[in-house]
This record gives structure tokens, C-alpha cells and sequence, in this order.
């Protein structure tokens, strides 16, 4: 899988730590380690997102890029404040600007460490449809991400194991 940025997704140049015509630089800030950042490369051409960190490599995808993508949308009603706001604090920002229910799942994979969906909503004492979309939003995010997989006893299938990015 490869991340492009989508068409009306727009990464403001003041973010750009180098640019030229083939590609631009844009140091994204760990969630976790304070004064670690990833370089993503935005190639103009095929508008794809490259990311240095360990996740990339395996996956050509990581929560670097999604939350690159994600802080690059314009939507002032969903994001108040953001397009103002450096990048270095954009997981700082995010997260104080949860949605109660996105941060208490936020919360509980903080505290457990990676979940599936099932868990989590054992753990919310919600039922487990009110959890998919809050994880589906966190991964969009770039604050969790799918870290591996579980057997679940109750449904007798593998699923998706969800922890938060580094
Ligand atoms: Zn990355």
C-alpha cells in the first residue's frame, strides 16, 4: 500500500524543511520521543508520501504519513486552530482536541497497550460498534495503527490488533 496525498489536501510550504521541483521535505515529529522527527518526502509528481522511520519500510505506510495527510486538510470546522498551528505540536494538538469518545479509546490503549477492538470495548464497557469507528478515526489520525493480529474466541477469527505509533 502506498500513501499518496489526496487530491484538496494541500501541506503548507512553511512546513517544508527543503523543496525543490521533484520533491519536498517535511520533518514530522514523533508521537512519543520529544526532538525525534521523520523526514517524509512528498514527491510532486505522484504526489506519494515516503516516510524514514522502521513502520515504512515493511508496510509503505505509517502513522507519520497518515497524520501528515490528515493535518493537511482544510476542514477549519474539524480542525480548529490546526492550520495555524506548527506541525512539531501537531500530536500534542490532537490529542487535547479529542473527542471524548476517541480519547478515552485513545486512553485505553495507552494504558493496555495493543488491543483489538473487542478488548477495547470490553475494557470501555461499550459495545464493540461504538469502538471500530473510533479506531478507524485514531489510524486515520496517524495516532494508532494496526500492529499485528488476534484470536478472538468469541467470533472465532483473527483480528486486528490496534496500538498506538511511535
Ligand atoms: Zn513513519
Amino acid at each position: 500500500m502506498v500513501v499518496m496525498l489526496p487530491i484538496g489536501a494541500n501541506i503548507p510550504s512553511h512546513w517544508f524543511k527543503a523543496a525543490s521541483v521533484e520533491k519536498a521535505i517535511i520533518p514530522m515529529p514523533s508521537r512519543t520521543q520529544e526532538g525525534l522527527v521523520y523526514d517524509v518526502e512528498l514527491d510532486w509528481a505522484t504526489r506519494e508520501l515516503k516516510c524514514p522511520c522502521e513502520g515504512y519500510k515493511f508496510r509503505r505506510e505509517c502513522g507519520h504519513v497518515k497524520a501528515l495527510v490528515f493535518a493537511s486538510y482544510k476542514k477549519k470546522s474539524k480542525r480548529k486552530g490546526m492550520a495555524d498551528t506548527q506541525l512539531a505540536s501537531y500530536y500534542k494538538f490532537t490529542i487535547e482536541h479529542l473527542s471524548t469518545r476517541r480519547k478515552a479509546v485513545y486512553e485505553c490503549l495507552e494504558t493496555y497497550g495493543p488491543l483489538s477492538n473487542r478488548l477495547i470495548a470490553e475494557k470501555e464497557h461499550k459495545p464493540v460498534n461504538c469502538i471500530t469507528g473510533r479506531t478507524n478515526e485514531l489510524c486515520k489520525m496517524g495516532l494508532a495503527d494496526e500492529v499485528g493480529t488476534v484470536y478472538d474466541p468469541v467470533t472465532d477469527r483473527h483480528v486486528i490488533l490496534w496500538g498506538l505509533v511511535s
